[in-house]
């Protein structure tokens, strides 16, 4: 059966590539983590990437990021002339001004907020636009100020993280990537470090940029979400993509062993 059997909605229609992955191979020493990865994301499609432990979802984000290189293949973010391409001829050298410009379009979210500790919420947004972009701090502040208000943050500005809730900083993380105006956001596994009661408070801000149009691709085991917010599911085991279907075709018929045996163990 074809991997690709159901139709991303923009072959439907026009929509725009926002990310392309073109036979990505990765290793770490011996261990091949990611296996001619092949993947397009659509403009405003949320997709839901899945898989156990070490199949390399982290790792595939990573690339997208630029925290890892890539072996073989291509990846390109919004434009041809972005990304990282690794041909049989080599590497295409990938100069600082280009991995900057690649990572500022690429919003990473992850499990451990990673804050910066000495600066306030409000700081944590601005830093990136002001040192990264050279913005007045000004500017930069009036922009954090209103993302903080979207991630329902807006009197939390001059806390510093150790006073935020888990919930709290992770919101203020989603607000400092945006405040790059990525052309996607890559959530890796963003509610894992939460106690319950705040993961829907995160979830809930992932749904709002859902509806402003945002492109993500979230790795995440909340179902609930998965089901409600995700266009598209890519499962993947053993750096491979084995199964890419809709949230519904592939929660209620996963069509190969090794997805079954995954939402088997899954709770
Ligand atoms: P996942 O996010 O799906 O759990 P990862 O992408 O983190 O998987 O990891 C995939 C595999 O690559 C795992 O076997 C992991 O141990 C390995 N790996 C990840 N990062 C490194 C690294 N920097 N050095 C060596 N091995 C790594
Ligand atoms: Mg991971």
């Amino acid at each position: 059966m074809s991997a690709l059997a159901m139709k991303p909605k923009a072959q439907m229609g026009q929509t725009e590539i926002v990310a392309r992955v073109v036979d990505v191979n990765k290793s770490f020493g011996t261990l091949q983590v990611l296996k001619n990865i092949n993947l397009e994301i659509h403009k405003g499609e949320v997709v839901l990437l899945l898989g156990p432990s070490g199949s390399g979802k982290s790792t595939l984000l990573r690339t997208l990021n630029v925290l890892e290189t890539i072996d073989s293949g291509e990846i390109t973010i919004s434009d041809e002339l972005m990304g990282q391409r690794v041909t049989a001829k080599g590497l295409r050298p990938l100069r600082e001004s280009r991995i900057a410009e690649q990572r500022r379009r690429t919003g990473m979210v992850f499990q451990q907020f990673n804050l910066f500790p000495n600066m306030t919420a409000l700081e944590n947004v601005a830093a990136g636009p002001i040192h990264v972009e050279g913005k007045s701090k000004r500017e930069a502040t009036a922009a954090a100020k209103e993302l903080l208000a979207m991630v329902g943050l807006p009197d939390k500005g001059s806390n510093y993280p150790i006073h935020l809730s888990g919930g709290q900083q992770q919101r203020v993380a989603i607000a400092r990537a945006l405040a790059m105006r990525p052309d996607i956001m890559l959530f890796d596994e963003p509610t894992s470090a939460l106690d319950p009661e705040m993961v829907k408070e995160v979830l809930e801000t992932l749904v709002n940029l859902r509806r402003d149009g945002m492109t993500m691709i979230v790795v995440s085991h909340e179902m609930s979400f998965a089901r409600a917010a995700a266009d598209r599911v890519i499962f993947m085991d053993a750096g491979e993509i084995v199964e890419e279907a809709s949230p519904a075709d592939f929660f209620d018929n996963p069509k190969t062993e090794r997805a079954c045996k995954f939402l088997g163990q899954l709770v």
